[in-house]
């Protein structure tokens, strides 16, 4: 986990009165999240109810604009929405004394690897193939020609091993899996192969029957699942996408997928989202798709975490789960 146990101290003569809030946010539960920040004691308010933008300290929301926060010279603080907060790290945006705080809760680590688990056992057992006999009203039994493709011998190799890919490696191991994480800085103790840096990503990838990305999006991180990189799996591997959908060249997975050096994907998030109507990935018959749902933010849970640093905003104190800005995570 890089940066979610960071405590940070405010700088001094950083108490903050007891102003406004503003609430940054176009979710379809915008009201939920309004109304149980309210009740938790942040008084947020939305953009066209901000009376003195100047006055404002701290800031809650997603996808802030240039604009938005260009009338904001007070900001100290953003919380995100969500565990991801490369929305707000886009170079040039935040102002340098602005923190930026994530979201990090075990539930949502959890639902990511339900969902990652889900995708696994999708792909190993392929549940795509029975869905098209099912549909078809077919008794197919020559799917897997009776010889199961065993938890033991697929190979996942999990890309990031912060909060959501530790969870997710620990459920695939739990249930057998041969599971390795490939990670930003090398680290010693854990029970699954570690890889770690540039340097190892392609013996990592080539040990990888089923691809798995949870990695934050960084200029680092960005187009990481390319052409070259696909070429690097094993013939029928799988490909995973929960992170960002602008980790992955979808035009290069489809190519690959075509060319049968990849057998099938499954992908939450994308490049544009909501994905466009005349995305080939739609109709494809080896991609299957889900909204950016892998693991929707724990509202209650998000709430407590952004309130608690608006105390400690109020009251001095180091603020908690704090992005490294120069990281980009
Ligand atoms: P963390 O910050 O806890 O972990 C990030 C991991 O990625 C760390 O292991 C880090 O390495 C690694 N990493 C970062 N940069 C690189 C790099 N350049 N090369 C190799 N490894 C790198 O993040 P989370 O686990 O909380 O979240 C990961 C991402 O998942 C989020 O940023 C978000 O984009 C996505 N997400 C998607 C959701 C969805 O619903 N689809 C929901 C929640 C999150 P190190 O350990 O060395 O620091």
């Amino acid at each position: 986990m890089s940066s979610a146990a960071q405590a940070h101290q405010v700088p001094s003569g950083a108490h903050a009165a007891a102003g406004q809030v503003l609430l940054h946010c176009n979710w379809l539960n915008k009201q939920l999240w309004f109304d149980q920040l309210t009740a938790a004691g942040v008084p947020v308010a939305w953009p066209d109810d901000i009376r003195d933008w100047s006055s404002i300290q701290y800031a809650v929301g997603w996808n802030f604009t240039p604009e938005v926060l260009a009338k904001m010279p007070g900001l100290r603080a953003i919380a995100s929405l969500g565990a991801g907060v490369d929305h707000a790290m886009r170079p040039g945006l935040i102002p340098p004394g602005v923190e930026i705080l994530r979201i990090v809760d075990p539930l949502m680590a959890q639902r990511m690897a339900t969902w990652v688990m889900w995708a696994v056992v999708n792909f190993q057992r392929k549940m795509d193939a029975y869905a098209r006999a099912q549909a078809e009203r077919r008794w197919d039994k020559t799917v897997e020609n009776l010889k199961p493709w065993d938890n033991g011998e697929v190979r996942v190799g999990i890309m990031g091993y912060g909060v959501m890919g530790q969870a997710a490696a620990a459920l695939l191991r739990a249930a057998g899996y041969n599971v390795a994480a490939w990670a930003r800085t090398s680290r010693g103790g854990s029970d699954i192969q570690m890889f770690s840096g540039r340097e190892s990503l392609r013996s990592f990838v080539e040990r990888t029957d089923i691809l798995v990305c949870l990695l934050p999006l960084t200029p680092e991180t960005e187009g990481i699942l390319s052409a070259q990189l696909l070429s690097w799996l094993p013939r029928g591997a799988g490909v995973i996408n929960a992170a960002r959908g602008r980790h992955l060249d979808e035009a290069a997975l489809l190519a690959a997928i075509d060319a049968g050096h990849v057998a099938g994907a499954v992908l939450d998030v994308f490049a544009t989202e909501p994905l466009p109507a005349d995305s080939p990935l739609w109709a494809h018959p080896k991609v299957r798709i889900t909204p950016h749902v892998s693991s929707i933010t724990d509202v209650p849970n998000a709430v407590a975490q952004i309130a608690e640093n608006y105390q400690r905003l109020l009251a001095g104190q180091p603020l908690l789960r704090v992005a490294n800005k120069s990281a980009g995570y």
